[in-house]
């Protein structure tokens, strides 16, 4: 490895760390602090950096979609699970850089595994229309769209179709 701002490596023994390539089920809680322990496999959960890809909307319109680094997320380390508040989420788009259209409502889309970028484009910004983005889907997105479309009539799948646009 190359890079030099990272530094996580260092806070941790890598079989302690924390696998951002392997697809997770992201698990909404609201907690103060601690979320406790992984709502699936009741092992202690782990906060982690890690980089999201984000969409929001505004009732049915897409709204936008971009890239976010934080901690908040809990990561378990036995099992693929994710906790996040939606709270520190929503905090931190409020935050978010003018021009951004934060939507009304956002859902995380998965994680973008930064390790997997080419040595070669690891200088560029994420926002770089030619850096690759390594996107990690969440294994419940579409379970979770579902759910959240109870009333509606069955959903079209060309319609829902994501759209993928990067700020600068
Ligand atoms: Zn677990």
């Amino acid at each position: 490895m190359s890079r030099q701002a990272n530094d996580d490596q260092e806070r941790l023994p890598l079989e302690q760390g924390v696998d951002l390539s392997i697809s997770r089920e992201c698990v909404y809680r609201k907690f103060k602090d601690h979320p406790g322990p992984c709502p699936h496999c009741g092992k202690p959960l782990r906060q982690w950096t890690a980089v999201y890809l984000v969409a929001t909307r505004r009732g049915d319109v897409p709204s936008d979609t971009f890239v976010i680094s934080n901690d908040d997320g809990w990561f378990c380390t036995h099992c693929p699970t994710l906790v996040i508040n939606p709270d520190e989420i929503s905090d931190f788009l409020q935050m978010a850089k003018p021009g951004w259209d934060i939507g009304e409502e956002f859902a995380l889309l998965g994680i973008v595994d930064l390790d997997t970028v080419p040595d070669d484009k690891q200088h560029l910004s994420l926002s770089d229309p030619d850096c690759p983005l390594p996107l990690v889907e969440f294994r419940n997105l579409h379970r979770s769209k579902q759910s959240s479309s109870t009333r509606r009539p069955p959903r079209s799948r060309t319609q829902r179709k994501k759209r993928r646009r990067r700020k600068r």
